[in-house]
């Protein structure tokens, strides 16, 4: 008779910084595990013959073959496994949203906690790094096949497009905005989660490929789409993300000392105002500051307001934690480290004294009513329910739309009534002749690993239509 595997149902929990140290410092929260935490870990996975995992991943990622490679202790395998559909491991197992991704797929879910597949993508790629000659040695060279594909942007959609174009033979150059590749891992998610010299060794590995990245290039400004069509690119994929803030449109919102998340978090990550006066950008978060919203973006303003200083941090959500977007590993992090959850709660407008400066917002309270068009509970104000919280800073996380400055410039791109580009889920095609988008400009903000399986798919389809 076969023997009955034994379920290990606890997974290897993530060895972290102590709250008390961590609240006060940028250092990342998550350790990582070591190599026999990582076998141990790997162990748990039953090797299913057909893995709801895999289906979870949306650039296909062979989860059961690499987890195998690390319970044999064989990190060069598992690494090559990864690095042959994932470019950019050490992100996406750090920022991923593996518990409604390949985790939530994953057969333990039934009995006990899912493999920890994250973590140990996370284990595999920090081994690879710390092991460069092996890296080095499994890269795949190609040939030249004498075509040229521009890329705008350098976030997750647009590296990872770049990475498997190149590794199929293109001349591919990324055009970026910013001084600094990486779009929102470098400028919006901050070092605590997803330390820069992370996301800069990822970006030299998709160098490396033979993808050139021009920092400074804002096109629309300095060239258009047209212009890129015109002087010998064949092929032209947007990922320009969304990264305009949106604001609450209450009265007080233009006083000082009311951030926009995207210039608290910009200022803290890409100028590291938090090393003041070392870096020349200053930002003032002391007192008690008040964060609106209930996304990773809310959570890491609030994280980050707490480490530069701040007596109290007060979150503000209009829903109930239920209903919150941020992952439930942050919203427990923060919690953790002291952010005050006010649930149910919803800023009317916000006070200012004499010289223009916040010191109040004024409150009211919510309820709860039928789900509405985004599946969740629709928030009502409850009448007679104002109340004000005093605050020295406000940051308004309320999320990002499309920078109009690609669309205003590209004729003949087709927008939906929301400002994203339309373009076909499964191609990224638009509406206009050899250019495609993907990521945040076609979906709206979303996710890392949605932004770079959009990457993926527009890569074959690109690869597809100039083999046709
Ligand atoms: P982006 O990452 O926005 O990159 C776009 C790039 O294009 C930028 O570098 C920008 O400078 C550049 N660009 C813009 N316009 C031009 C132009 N005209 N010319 C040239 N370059 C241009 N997702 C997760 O999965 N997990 C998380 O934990 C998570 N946390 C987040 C925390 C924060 C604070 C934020 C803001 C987002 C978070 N997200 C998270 C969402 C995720 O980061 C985005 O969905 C993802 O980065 C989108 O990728 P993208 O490539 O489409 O665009
Ligand atoms: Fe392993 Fe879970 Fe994938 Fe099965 S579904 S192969 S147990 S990670």
């Amino acid at each position: 008779m076969a023997e009955k595997i034994k379920l290990n149902l606890n997974r290897v929990p993530m060895p972290k910084q102590p709250v008390a140290v961590r609240r006060r410092n940028f250092d990342e929260v998550a350790l990582g595990y070591s190599e026999e935490q990582a076998i141990e870990e790997a162990g748990r996975c039953i090797q299913c013959k057909k893995p709801g995992c895999m289906k979870g991943c949306p650039v296909e990622v062979n989860i059961p073959e690499f987890i195998g490679a690390v319970r044999e202790g064989d990190m060069p395998e598992a690494a090559r496994i990864i690095k042959s559909t994932n470019s950019l491991p050490a992100i996406c197992g750090r920022v991923c949203p593996q518990e409604t991704q390949c985790e939530v797929a994953c057969a333990l879910n039934k009995k006990g906690a899912p493999s920890a597949i994250g973590r140990l993508e996370r284990y595999v790629a920090d081994w690879e790094r710390a092991h460069p000659e092996v890296g080095e040695k499994q890269k795949e060279r190609v040939a030249l096949n004498g075509k040229k594909v521009a890329v705008v942007g350098s976030g997750p959609a647009g590296l990872t497009c770049a990475a498997d174009l190149s590794k199929l033979g293109y001349g591919v150059s990324i055009f970026e905005a910013f001084h600094v590749a990486g779009g929102v891992l470098m400028y919006g998610i901050p070092e605590f989660r997803l330390p820069k010299d992370v996301v800069q060794a990822e970006v030299d590995y998709v160098k490396s490929l033979g993808v050139e990245i021009k920092l400074d290039h804002v096109i629309g400004k300095i060239a258009t789409v047209d212009e890129l069509l015109q002087n010998g690119y064949d092929a032209v994929f947007l990922a320009p993300g969304a990264g305009a803030p949106m604001f609450l449109n209450i009265p007080g919102e233009n006083l000082s000392g009311v951030y926009s998340a995207n210039e608290f978090l910009t200022r803290t990550n890409l100028m590291k105002a938090y090393q003041f006066p070392e870096y020349d950008t200053p930002i003032k978060a002391g007192g008690r500051v008040a964060v609106i919203g209930g996304g990773n973006v809310a959570m890491d303003a609030s994280r980050c307001a707490l480490r530069l200083g701040a007596e109290e941090v007060h979150l503000i959500y209009r829903r109930s934690e239920v209903e919150m977007p941020a992952r439930a590993e942050e919203r427990e992090n923060a919690k953790e480290e002291g952010v005050i959850f006010r649930l149910l709660t919803n800023p009317d407008c916000f006070i200012g004294d004499e010289q223009g400066k916040v010191k109040a917002v004024e409150c009211y309270e919510m309820e709860l009513g039928e789900p509405d068009e985004s599946g969740r509970r629709r928030p009502i104000r409850k009448q007679g329910t104002e109340f004000t919280v005093p605050v020295d800073t406000v940051i308004v996380a309320l999320g990002t739309s499309p920078n109009p400055i690609v669309p205003s410039t590209t004729k003949g791109l087709e927008l939906t009534r929301w400002g994203t580009v339309k373009a076909d889920e499964d191609t990224g095609r638009t509406s206009k002749d050899r250019v495609w988008c993907g990521g945040d400009m076609a979906t709206g903000a979303a996710t890392v690993i949605s932004a770079m399986g959009a990457g993926k798919r527009t890569a074959a389809d690109i690869d597809a239509y100039l083999n046709r």
